[in-house]
């Protein structure tokens, strides 16, 4: 997935009424939708709603996505919430609203009816009857497999192109007695395993698995116009950052590795080595 001015390309960007101003995202929040399941639907709800509400991308039941904030403008979908010490998600994440019609309550005959009164086949949609302690009883519909695919695709689009990204998490988890999206049919750990790598290779293991730098002195200039680049205790997303790195700096290359096939450099920078992402480091050419 490409990036045009925070816009992804080939995803229909329409353009949210709720814009607020640059922001540096560093998490990204999924939500359900809560509201009808066809197509388009909470999306133009979202598009013009009310009281500042907006997010950046919807991802509808058949696995279309559509962006109606840009990457690094401040949405409103997280409302009251905070963050391991920090309030006011909205002012550091990306929001992703999944359609989805929320919690819902048994209507008798075999149907789950949603808090805007429509009526589903339990079996035909997959709903189930699941308890947690952050979400209470309720009904709840599965999420489509187009939906965590094109879930899974959209998010290692966001990883790659955003190097200040550091985590996933549930609208429930920065909002807790206050929101229950996503529900408890979304496969939370799973996605962020897959996308965040949940076993990270440790610093031993990461300078086991790589090699030294190519060449003798090897420089890099960091590529990260306008932000900043997470230097890693090891090559992983996960939280493990142990400082930043300002556009344009250059640094030495300690090593170079590929992990879970993305190619990483280690560095040295403001006396500490780590791991940086390749993509956002450019080679030095040296001549004499
Ligand atoms: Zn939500």
């Amino acid at each position: 997935m490409k990036f045009k001015n925070h816009i992804a390309q080939g995803i229909p960007f329409d353009r949210a009424q709720n814009i607020g101003g640059v922001i540096t995202p560093t998490i990204v929040v999924l939500h359900d939708a809560a509201g009808r399941l066809e197509h388009g639907n909470s999306a133009n709800y979202l598009r013009t709603a009310p009281r500042g509400v907006s997010v950046h991308f919807i991802l509808e039941r058949d696995g279309s996505i559509s962006q109606q904030v840009p990457t690094n403008r401040r949405a409103g979908h997280a409302g009251t919430s905070h963050y391991h010490g920090r309030d006011g998600v909205n002012d550091f994440s990306i929001g992703i609203e999944i359609v989805n019609p929320g919690r819902m309550t048994d209507a008798g005959n075999g149907k789950a009816r949603a808090w805007y009164k429509q009526e589903f086949d339990i079996s035909e949609f997959g709903i189930q009857a699941v308890t947690t302690p952050e979400h209470g009883s309720g009904l709840w519909m599965d999420y489509t497999e187009a939906q965590i695919e094109a879930g899974e695709a959209l998010l290692n689009g966001l990883f790659g192109y955003i190097p200040t990204l550091t985590d996933i998490t549930s609208h429930w988890y920065i909002s807790p007695g206050r929101k229950v999206d996503t529900n408890p049919l979304f496969p939370l750990a799973q996605m962020r395993a897959r996308v965040l790598g949940r076993d990270d290779v440790q610093s031993a293991e990461a300078d086991e698995a790589s090699a030294p730098a190519h060449q003798e002195d090897e420089m890099v200039a960091i590529n990260v116009p306008g932000s900043t680049l997470n230097m890693r205790r090891w090559p992983s997303f996960n939280p493990n950052v142990i400082s930043t790195i300002a556009d344009d700096v250059v640094v030495p290359v300690i090593r170079e590795g590929t992990f879970d096939g993305r190619a990483w450099l280690k560095v040295r920078h403001g006396g500490l080595e780590g791991w940086i992402v390749r993509s956002h480091a450019d080679p030095i050419t040296q001549s004499n």
